[in-house]
């Protein structure tokens, strides 16, 4: 279990804060941290921290709940109707801000559904050439029962008396610097200007219902371990007909057994023999193409380089150019040899005037031929 939050050290506010120092602290924390701003390591989770604080703390009723009870109060470790997961993008946050209101165009609209995110595994070369996948999911889909209007059929979601239909608040004051029209949210309609007075029985007012969903993705030669592909108006349908949300494909891959990917370039590390170094020989490389063949030549050293143009990774975003293969040889010194192996190296280390150390097979092994 995670350790517990305190939501007002997360926010960085006295247990005293108003709601405008609550929201005020959760844009500038939203600015920072947004996984669309900030893409360090743990910003995510960061925000995730910073999102749950505020969706309790900008809640009345839960403040006052957790207040009074702590997280336990809120119910287990899920608070009922908030995944922590699914937050909104960087501009979804800021439209709530500032959307309209700042310049008084603020407009009744119905809650935009959540963003998705779902986790898709892929062989190494499919991430190299490209594919096609097919995911499914279950999502939130526009309930057919009251068309997604939330009212049950023959019946019509009558204007928010509270906000007269506008789905906003306004209020003005006068201060030193001239009128401030201050706008807010209707708390009783939630902003869509309208109430359902009989829910449909389906949805229960939702205007949607959850099922499973099959999609297409295609998924663009290049792509690499982590990256996302973002699918808009792919999430969940908001409620009673509001905008959908993102799907987020997170893509993972799957490593290849000999080759190692850096971006776009691959390695390969070739082992071969003394002997194969010096007299020159033919390998066989693997490509995400299969096998083919290298032609090491004599007198190849350790750790020399050999550079398969164009067989790398593709250019996620330059079309038609690729990385290159880099074949780095390895030569391997053998660590026991046979009777025979042993004689000959002699004989060549003879040739080249080379010293090297008495071998077991020397004399030893002469006297005992003579006495077997
Ligand atoms: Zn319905
Ligand atoms: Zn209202």
């Amino acid at each position: 279990m995670a350790t517990e939050l305190d939501y007002y050290t997360t926010l960085g506010v006295e247990r005293s804060a108003t709601d405008a120092d609550i929201k005020k602290a959760f844009r500038k924390l939203a600015q920072q941290w947004h996984p669309d701003v900030n893409t360090e390591p743990g910003a995510q989770e960061r925000f995730k921290e910073i999102n749950e604080a505020y969706q309790v703390l900008s809640d009345p009723q839960r403040r006052q709940t957790y207040d009074m009870f702590g997280r336990a109060g809120l119910g287990g470790d899920g608070n009922p109707g908030f995944d922590p997961n699914n937050f909104g993008s960087f501009s979804d946050i800021f439209d709530a801000f500032f959307g309209g209101a700042a310049a008084g165009g603020r407009r009744a609209h119905p809650t935009a559904g959540s963003d998705l995110r779902y986790d898709l595994r892929i062989s190494f070369e499919e991430a190299v050439r490209g594919t096609e996948k097919e995911i499914e999911f279950p999502v939130y889909g526009r309930c057919e029962t009251c068309e997604g209007s939330g009212a049950k059929p023959g019946t019509q979601p009558v204007a928010c008396d509270n906000c007269g239909g506008r789905g906003e608040i306004r209020t003005t004051r006068r201060t030193m610097l001239g009128q401030m029209v201050n706008v807010t949210a209707c708390p009783k309609c939630k902003g869509e200007g309208k109430i359902v007075t009989e829910p449909c029985e389906t949805c229960h007012g939702e205007g949607r219902t959850e099922r499973t969903r099959t999609l297409r993705v295609s998924i663009p030669a290049g792509i690499d371990e982590g990256h996302q592909i973002r699918l808009s108006n792919e999430g969940e349908i908001g409620v009673r007909g509001g905008p959908a949300g993102s799907l987020y494909v997170a893509v993972h891959v799957t490593p290849h057994p000999a080759l190692r990917r850096e971006g776009t370039e691959l390695v390969y590390e070739a082992d071969i023999s003394i002997v194969q170094a010096a007299l020159g020989t033919t390998i066989a490389v693997p490509t995400v193409d299969g096998d083919e063949p290298l032609e090491i030549k004599a007198g190849t050293q350790p750790g020399a380089e050999i550079r398969l143009r164009g067989k790398g990774v593709p250019h996620l975003r330059r079309t038609g150019s690729k990385g290159d293969l880099h074949v780095f040889v390895n030569v391997v010194v053998p660590a026991k040899l046979t009777k025979r192996q042993r004689e000959i190296l002699a004989e060549y280390a003879a040739e080249a005037g080379e010293s090297v150390a008495a071998s077991p097979g020397g004399i030893l092994d002469k006297v005992r031929d003579a006495l077997g």
